[in-house]
């Protein structure tokens, strides 16, 4: 059902009921038409906070609008009861001057008529550019199999936090995790039950992550973690945190690196250092995590330098 025919079926099936109930219908379908969009993508996706957040600000414009249409809506009510009551006086007087009144008074009554029926129209296209504009914004920034960002997502983030470190010195981590052995689940139990997994491990990462994270689909099996305000301490307990809960939840394992943004840093020398941390972890046996300090490579845990 395109957005036209959903408008065009509320105006001809819901007529009487009050504007802003019916703007409430438009936004809850609407949200519902992306939601059903975004879950025929993958079968059981991720459900995200990036969908509550979707939701969220619909419902935040809704209420604005609503409150706007309320308004307008008190105003006509105003000169309908005015009107009204005219033509009960008119009944019983029958006098030219009441008529011209009560033109006037038609005149005016249709004033705020016509605005509201401009809100109205204004208010429709504005929901349905809002939750356009939502659904393009996280379908291009979304991986429709595990729900969590897709590269471009985490590039754009990156720069984001670069362009924050540089101007207000602000700190920040990345994580990147590899799923271990992956290649044995897909051939031991088909490329479906690989995809099951690396939904489970979205749902894993985003589950453990704060508000202001963002968890992104960076290859195949690899996932990168973006930490705002966090320093390679905080980033190391937390991905140690997440690979252990991982190691008790699921059915594989997760291997770790960490690093925090430096001087000079770029988007690819900071990937390529939570890489060579990743490394180590894989070299190490798997199921843990290293870090990279700019210098050295060494466990989240034990502190061993590795060559
Ligand atoms: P390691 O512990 O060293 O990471 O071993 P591994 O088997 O996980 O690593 P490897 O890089 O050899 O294998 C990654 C596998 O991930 C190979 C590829 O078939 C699989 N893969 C990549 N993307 C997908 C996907 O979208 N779905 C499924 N089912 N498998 C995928
Ligand atoms: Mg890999
Ligand atoms: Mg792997």
């Amino acid at each position: 059902m395109s957005w036209t025919d959903l408008i065009g079926f509320l105006e001809t099936w819901l007529p009487r009921i009050p504007a802003p109930l019916a703007l409430a219908a438009v936004a809850t379908l609407g949200y519902l038409v992306g939601r059903r969009r975004r879950s025929s993508q993958g079968d059981a996706v991720v459900q995200s906070r990036r969908e509550l957040r979707r939701a969220q600000t619909v419902a935040r414009e809704l209420e604005n609008i609503s409150l706007l249409v309320q308004k307008h809506l008190a105003k006509h009510q105003a000169s309908l009861s005015r009107f009204k009551h005219r033509v009960e006086q008119l009944d019983s007087q029958q006098q030219d001057a009441a008529w011209r009144e009560l033109c006037l008074e038609a005149e005016e009554m249709l004033k705020p008529t016509l605005q509201l029926a401009t809100e109205i129209a204004s208010a429709y296209d504005g929901i349905r550019r809002q939750t356009n504009s939502l659904m393009a914004f996280t379908d291009v920034r979304t991986d429709p199999l595990t729900g969590v960002y897709n590269r471009r997502a985490l590039d754009e983030s990156l720069a984001s936090q670069f362009a924050m470190r540089s101007r207000y010195g602000s700190i920040f981590s990345v994580a990147m995790f590899d799923i271990d052995h992956f290649k044995d689940v897909n051939d031991q139990h088909g490329h479906l039950r690989g995809d099951q997994v690396l939904q489970e491990v979205a749902r894993l990462l985003d589950e453990n992550v704060r508000e202001t994270d963002i968890v992104a689909r960076y290859g195949g099996e690899e996932f990168v973690i973006v930490m705002p305000e966090t320093g390679l301490e905080g980033a190391g307990l937390f991905a140690d945190r997440t690979r252990e809960d991982a190691a008790k939840r699921l059915t594989v394992t997760l291997s770790g690196g960490v690093t925090v943004a430096l001087d000079g840093d770029s988007s690819d020398t900071l990937l390529a250092r939570v890489d060579a941390a990743l490394y180590g972890a894989k070299n190490a046996g798997r199921n843990c995590v290293f870090r990279h300090d700019g210098e050295r490579i060494e466990s989240v845990v034990e502190s061993e330098p590795v060559k």
